[in-house]
């Protein structure tokens, strides 16, 4: 199984950054995990066509894990998507797509009756909301999902994926919570969300202290990360959702392997790591 990171930041734009998004691979499965700003450029660079993308997964509805989506469904009906989109997510899933489809659905009309395209498949998309907990398998791909905390959003999710006897753990968006560290056990991979402290200080009209404080809160720190992971009996940690998106790396190294005991990976846009 190989993992490929697609984009590595948040909400904030950084050209080096681009927003949440994972390429999971195996010899006979491609999923992708969240859909932020850039993804589709992303796949372009790998060389990798969305119309051969079997599954689409969202740990969660924000916007920097999802705002890409109409895009990748438009990209893969122009690189010939000869079959339908297979879609999973929390709760408010199916109001969401119906949403964004429903919003270009004029555009889309004119533009399937004038391009007369060989196939309009990529537009069927079929979702399915996740319960609390759960399995999913695609093709040679097993995913276990289960609930993160990432309140105030009520529906946030975690991915445990295994494939050969190989395990990867993708923490979405959450604070250090007990299903993460029941889930993501042992896990070959552990692909981790970092709000790194010390990183952020200014605030200014946009950024008061509340929006610090509220933004940290519903994420994990640098100084929890590497505690989780430590918990988890992990074999590696990779980093990624660095908020911010630049930062020292030698310091947040040096904060996590404290606490786990190994340096973590620094994650990195298009980083590949097999598993
Ligand atoms: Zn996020
Ligand atoms: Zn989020």
């Amino acid at each position: 199984m190989k993992l490929t990171l697609l984009g590595t930041g948040c909400p904030s734009v950084d050209h080096k950054r681009f927003g949440p998004s994972n390429l999971i691979t195996t010899n006979k499965a491609k999923i992708l995990v969240d859909c932020g700003s850039g993804i589709t450029q992303r796949l372009h660079q790998l060389k990798v066509s969305s119309a051969n993308i079997d599954a689409l997964l969202f740990t969660h509805l924000h916007s920097d894990h999802a705002v890409d989506f109409y895009q990748l469904i438009i990209s893969s009906w122009h690189s010939y998507r000869i079959k339908p989109w297979k879609i999973y997510g929390p709760k408010g899933t199916k109001k969401f797509v119906s949403k964004i489809m429903d919003a270009w659905s004029d555009e889309r009309k004119l533009r399937i009756a004038y391009e007369a395209r060989a196939s309009d498949k990529a537009f069927q998309i079929d979702v399915t909301e996740f319960k609390t907990l759960g399995d999913i398998k695609v093709k040679d791909l097993k995913i276990k999902y289960f609930e993160v905390d990432h309140k105030p959003v009520k529906y946030a999710y975690g991915f445990a994926f295994t494939n050969t006897n190989r395990k990867l753990t993708i923490s979405g968006d959450t604070k250090p919570c007990e299903n993460l560290m029941k889930y993501a056990q042992k896990s070959d991979v552990l692909l981790h969300e970092v709000f790194i402290e010390g990183e952020i200080l200014k605030t200014n009209k946009m950024r008061t202290k509340k929006t610090l404080h509220n933004v940290k809160s519903y994420h994990t720190t640098s100084s929890q990360v590497g505690k989780v992971a430590f918990i988890t009996q992990s074999k590696k940690l990779v980093l990624t959702h660095f908020v911010p998106t630049q930062f020292n790396k030698n310091r947040l190294k040096k904060v996590v392997k404290s606490d786990f005991g190994k340096d973590p990976i620094i994650g990195e846009d298009l980083m590949t790591i097999t598993i």
